[in-house]
């Protein structure tokens, strides 16, 4: 039977072995070996993406992790050992919700805004991603005694959105507490890819973005999702492009937003995510004041 979900050590996170094949063809991930077993606490068994760097066309089977010892048997508890009881084999086998896991954090912010771009490399605001796959809870074997339920902080937006992306929680069980407040993930990120109504709510605004310099002399660049969205002002209803303004020195000085500078006044467009309240009135804007980390562009 193959396995559909491994830990990356590449990435540092829980991904499925259909990502795994994606993020190798995007040149993401290098090694078809780096991958553990997260099938039990205790099982960390290395594991193999079979078809790592096959096209879709050329699967045979769609890409899975497989043992990387061949033989190797996983630990008792793992419900991919053989001799694991067959109840918890059925589990397995139904569909991947099963696996999805319903974690807790903490946002780390300072006057209501990330820090930091990234909190991989620090450890003053909590743990690193590396450890969080031991912090969430999991409904996998609800039977399980010792299950942890403890909270992780997060503390930049990277890391809020790669919990937001991966497949692994179910986004509308896991919450994250702003200012001790919790919220699902679900609530928390607000897609402006349909038009949608905006309220003075902290979020994370997410969606389709260009970036463009409206004058050569000015010393900032506008950020224009793609999609309208409206507010009301008393009966009136607002349709505007939710847009936000950066300065090109702090371009310069930020290197999570250095790779912006490609894009300036070209066609393209990127998924841009803002942490904050949107400031509503004859336009739609997301204020980044000073916290430049409730940017982040993908
Ligand atoms: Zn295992």
């Amino acid at each position: 039977m193959g396995i559909e979900y491994a830990y990356s050590l590449e990435l540092k996170r829980d991904i499925s072995a259909l990502e795994a094949n994606q993020y190798c063809r995007q040149g993401r991930l290098k090694d078809k070996r780096a991958f553990k077993c997260i099938g039990s606490e205790d099982c960390q068994i290395n594991l193999t993406c079979a078809n790592f760097s096959a096209l879709p066309s050329q699967w045979g089977v769609a890409p899975y992790y497989k043992p990387s010892k061949e033989g190797e048997e996983h630990s008792s508890n793992c419900p991919y050992n053989k001799h694991h009881k067959a109840n918890s084999k059925n589990r397995l086998v139904s569909n991947k919700s099963s696996f999805k896991k319903t974690g807790h954090f903490n946002l780390i912010l300072d006057n209501g805004g990330f820090t930091k771009s990234s909190s991989s490399s620090q450890s003053n605001a909590g743990r690193s991603i590396s450890s969080i796959k031991h912090l969430y809870t999991t409904n996998v074997d609800p039977t399980q005694k010792n299950v942890k339920k403890r909270n992780a902080d997060i503390g930049s937006l990277k890391k809020l959105v790669d919990v937001f992306e991966s497949d692994d929680y179910d986004n509308s069980a896991t919450t994250v507490k702003i200012n001790s407040t919790p919220i699902s993930l679900e609530k928390l990120f607000h897609s402006l890819d349909d038009h949608s109504e905006l309220f003075k709510e902290i979020r994370v605004y997410f969606g389709e973005a260009k970036i463009y310099e409206r004058n050569s002399e000015d010393n900032f660049y506008i950020i224009e999702y793609t999609m309208e969205s409206f507010h009301r002002i008393n009966k009136k209803m607002i349709t505007r492009k939710p847009s936000i303004l950066i300065y090109k020195n702090q371009i310069q000085k930020h290197r999570h937003l250095r790779g912006l500078q490609k894009y300036v006044n070209t066609n393209s467009t990127f998924n841009c995510y803002f942490f904050g309240i949107p400031t509503l009135h004859d336009y739609i804007n997301f204020e980044l004041k000073n916290n430049f980390y409730n940017i982040l562009f993908r």
